[in-house]
């Protein structure tokens, strides 16, 4: 088995439930088990400032599923909130992103891991070292030292 940790993201359409119930999607794929999943985060959004808090969350997987076709279950998950939503209120509501797969360091067209961004991101940083204390991010180091970096950064744990 192959730990892999997801960061999940939601800014409209009861962000916690659309988190909570990715959750439960993550654990319901093929070959996958859920296994670690840390408290909600909130935080005020990146770039306009004009549309409400982000919940963010990260969750540990185990799993037998390849990078790509991890990949292609979180883009499927997210189409699916996403073609909800949008019969109903609009816009896309949730973000997948691979953080890490094991300590694999993947540069493809598609599929940039660890995920872009991690190591300037306190919403992803906080999430992360709660469930895994002690992380090293390949290529980046450990997860306490980048989240320090990040402490500028607001982040409010909610629960
Ligand atoms: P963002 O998450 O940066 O706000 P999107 O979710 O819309 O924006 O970006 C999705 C694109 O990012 C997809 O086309 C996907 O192929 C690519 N991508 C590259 N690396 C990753 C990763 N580690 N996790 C999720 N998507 C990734
Ligand atoms: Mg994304």
């Amino acid at each position: 088995m192959i730990h892999a940790y997801i960061g999940l993201g939601s800014n409209l359409d009861h962000p916690e439930q659309q988190i909570l119930q990715a959750m439960d999607e993550l654990d319901c794929l093929p070959e996958t088990w859920l296994s670690r999943v840390s408290s909600l985060y909130a935080s005020s959004p990146m770039g306009p400032q004009d549309q409400p808090d982000y919940v963010n969350a990260v969750a540990k997987l185990e799993t037998r599923l390849a990078p790509l076709a991890l990949l292609d279950e979180l883009q499927r998950i997210e189409k699916d909130h996403g073609r909800v939503r949008k019969q109903h209120w609009g816009p896309r509501t949730l973000d997948l992103d691979l953080l890490l797969y094991a300590d694999q360091i993947i540069r493809e067209p598609r599929l940039s891991v660890p995920h872009p961004g991690i190591a300037q991101r306190a919403f992803v940083l906080r999430p992360l070292e709660e469930i895994a204390p002690g992380l090293v991010v390949p290529g980046l180091g450990a997860i306490e030292t980048l989240s320090a970096v990040c402490n500028d950064q607001q982040v409010r744990r909610i629960q």
